[in-house]
């Protein structure tokens, strides 16, 4: 398949208007599936995060917008989903021809989850308790007491190459309906959905309330995490970069949110019912190429069945088929580049040296037409240990370890045995035995007989190292607010202020 795009420039989206770098440099952004060159993007700066950073501020400490009132605010949100449901042809594009994730899957999954996350946080936002009375306590005496719930203020977020638009929508909407403002840094590899959905959601708030600033991680992502104006980082990526971060965000005592790696188990039990487990357990590894944090990269299979789940593991994954992302014939595009191309070979290769059976895939395939694409045959490994590198790691990519179980127990205890805790999958037909094994996996989410099934009144995040905090949901909103304790006395008269007696002995009554 050829496709012929036009090859435009994207400047920095600042204060509601597109401006270029302070370097007047560019970066290229190419079609991982077949590597032709698909636009340019601003080589953003140190300057340039202080301008957005500066637009920001200025729309939350001197406009209304963070004042505005549930109602209306709601009604922003509903507005930014109506814009995405409308450009969504557009979006689903620019995301595909930079992430190489397939239009079937953007047009039926991606695009419909962040009309509907805008649209549950515009419901929700119409509930949240914004002002909370508490009752007249006896202690420490009469007094009107609120909670108020209030924006941080400049929200960073910094987003990867993987799922760039939903990542974003996960922090702008949320960001958004609590009132606070945001500066953006999407992935090099993917920024230009996440431009366009900043214009778009500017056609609905005032300037300065959304602000993209591209470039390299280490110079636009670290100025933006360090800038003393900034008030919370939420950032999804690797644990490694998590890792730095956190660490940088302590220089300033920023609240931070992290959503990071995984390594999820994946258990089949005996009397699982196969026609769905499997299916199912390969849709959980091999979607987008195994580049989605929450893949089930590891299938723990009872003993006694293990041939048979591997035979038909095989059968199916074989079927799969590779492709331009823009074909709507394709089931899985290719990776996001050589660089993690030439990574996940290398972790089949360590498969293969630590002693791991090859049963399917394995190689880097040529897709005609896609000559200078970077696609990986989907990969499942068997006879893998849970200490092997492949079963440890975090490939990124279409390798599916199997490893086998002589009971449950010893099937959780290798589930958790990792540093990662963001999802894991249990399948059965014995709803309570899925509860009992789910109840002892250590993840933010577990899915049962399901894979990828993520909600937006749900909350998403990790335990262990796969993250802080949690993205969607009604949760989502508390990591957006801070919340302010107001206290009325209604003691008007001094000499019944009992506690002023602790410090002036006269006073007392
Ligand atoms: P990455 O950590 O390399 O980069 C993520 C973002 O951080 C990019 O925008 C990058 O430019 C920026 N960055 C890099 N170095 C930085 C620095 N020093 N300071 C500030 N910003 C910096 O991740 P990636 O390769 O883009 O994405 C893949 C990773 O993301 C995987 O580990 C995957 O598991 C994780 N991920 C997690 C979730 C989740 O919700 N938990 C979702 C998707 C992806």
């Amino acid at each position: 398949m050829t496709v012929n795009v036009d090859v435009k420039t994207f400047p920095l989206f600042i204060n509601g208007k597109w401006e270029p770098a302070s370097s007047q440099e560019t970066f290229d952004v190419f079609n991982p599936a077949d590597g032709q060159l698909v636009a340019r993007v601003a080589k953003g700066t140190e300057a340039d995060v202080d301008r957005a950073v500066q637009a920001a501020r200025d729309a939350f400490d001197n406009t209304d917008w963070k004042d505005m009132n549930p109602k209306d605010r709601s009604k922003v949100l509903y507005a930014i989903a109506g814009q995405i449901a409308a450009n969504a042809e557009e979006l689903a594009f620019l995301e595909a021809v930079s992430s190489g994730g397939t239009v079937r899957r953007i047009g039926a999954s991606d695009i419909l989850q962040m009309v509907d996350l805008f649209q549950t946080l515009a419901k929700f936002t119409l509930d949240y308790p914004f002002s909370e009375t508490l009752p007249v306590p006896p202690f420490p005496g009469p007094a009107h007491n609120f909670i108020w719930r209030e924006p941080i203020g400049v929200c960073a977020a910094i987003t990867p190459w993987n799922l760039p638009m939903v990542i974003a929508t996960w922090k702008i909407a949320p960001a958004l309906a609590m009132g606070n403002t945001v500066v953006i840094k999407p992935a090099s590899y993917t920024p230009l959905s996440t431009l366009r959905l900043a214009e778009i959601i500017s056609q609905v708030v005032p300037p300065g309330v959304i602000n993209v600033v591209t470039g390299p991680g280490a110079e636009v992502g670290e100025a933006l995490v360090r800038h003393p104006k900034v008030d919370k980082v939420a950032f999804t990526g690797s644990t490694e970069v998590g890792r730095k971060i956190m660490s940088l965000a302590s220089e300033t005592i920023k609240n931070t949110t992290l959503e990071l790696g995984g390594k999820s188990p994946n258990i089949i039990l005996e009397d699982a019912d196969l026609s769905i487990a499997l299916p199912g357990s390969l849709f959980g590894v091999f979607l987008h190429s195994g580049q989605l944090c929450e893949s089930g990269t590891r299938l723990f299979v009872p003993d006694h069945m293990h041939d048979q789940v591997v035979e038909g593991l095989v059968a199916l994954a074989s079927k799969i088929k590779l492709g331009h992302p823009l074909d709507p014939a394709t089931d899985v595009g290719p990776v996001i580049s050589k660089k993690q191309k030439e990574t996940i070979l290398s972790y089949i290769e360590a498969g293969k040296q630590e002693g791991a059976t090859l049963v399917c895939g394995g190689n880097a395939v040529t897709i005609p037409g896609c000559e200078e694409g970077h696609f990986v045959e989907p990969t499942i490994f068997t006879n893998v240990t849970n200490d092997m590198k492949i079963a440890r790691e975090e490939i990124f990519g279409p390798v599916l370890s199997i490893i086998r179980y002589s009971d449950v127990e010893e099937a959780i205890r290798m589930a958790n045995d990792t540093i990662y805790g963001l999802a894991a999958g249990v399948w059965t037909k014995d709803v309570n035995k899925a509860y009992e094994v789910a109840r002892k996996l250590q993840a933010g989410v577990v899915w049962i007989n399901d894979w990828h099934m993520l909600r937006s009144d749900a909350p998403f995040g990790g335990y262990k190292q796969s993250g802080i905090g949690r993205e969607m949901g009604m949760h989502s909103l508390d990591a957006y607010t801070q919340t302010k304790h107001v206290h009325t006395s209604m003691v008007p008269e001094i000499n019944k202020k009992n506690w002023y007696g602790i410090l002036f002995s006269d006073t007392k009554q």
